[in-house]
């Protein structure tokens, strides 16, 4: 199997006609990104070369076949796309190089929370900078940032149990923290 860095390069001067809208195409190369939704591995992106920081985002970012593999598909790199742990996981087993290709390329960009919470919790500034089982560690983060978006939604819908556990979670007894009815009505009453 190639690197994922070599994949990368397969890509570089052929991605236009291929996945047009993919995120190179607003960032360049320089931080590695799942092609599928876009997600930024959260690697340093300081070091210094390409191959370096493409190597380091192995295991954040997972070299997803096309034609797939069991299916008579090569390892070679313009069979190889790099996709993170939760775009190859729902993955279907595509026996056909074109059909793998659009589902890649109609892929929706990532959740921009979910990009916060891995930045913040495994990226270079965490000071966890290359963990070993990051594939491990991603799915497992995945897991509790659904488990907690949910929790989240069901509070804002009014669940009051939901409402205690998020307050229980981030330790903030007062949330949601609401604008005061009372300084509304009294900034309007200064109206003249
Ligand atoms: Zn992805």
């Amino acid at each position: 199997m190639p690197s994922l860095y070599r994949v990368a390069e397969y890509w570089m001067p052929r991605y236009e006609a291929i996945f047009p809208n993919l995120y190179a195409h607003y960032i360049g190369w320089g931080e590695p990104f799942c092609f599928r939704c876009s997600w930024l591995a959260p690697v340093d992106d300081t070091q210094g070369s390409l191959a370096a920081v493409w190597r380091s985002a192995g295991g954040w970012l997972e070299r997803a076949h096309l034609h797939d593999w069991a299916l008579g598909g090569s390892n070679e790199p313009e069979n190889l796309v790099p996709l993170c742990r939760q775009c190859h996981d729902i993955m279907p087993e595509f026996s056909c190089r074109q059909a793998a290709i659009s589902y890649v390329a109609e892929g929706v960009r990532k959740n921009c929370w979910w990009q916060l919470y891995t930045d913040g919790t495994f990226g270079a500034s965490a000071g966890f900078p290359n963990p070993p089982f990051k594939a491990k560690l991603l799915r497992d983060a995945y897991v509790r940032f659904v488990e907690v978006e949910r929790l989240v939604g069901a509070a804002t819908n009014g669940d009051e149990s939901a409402v205690m556990r998020v307050r229980h979670l981030i330790g903030d007894p007062s949330w949601p923290a609401l604008p005061s009815r009372g300084a509304s009505v009294q900034s309007e009453s200064q109206t003249p």
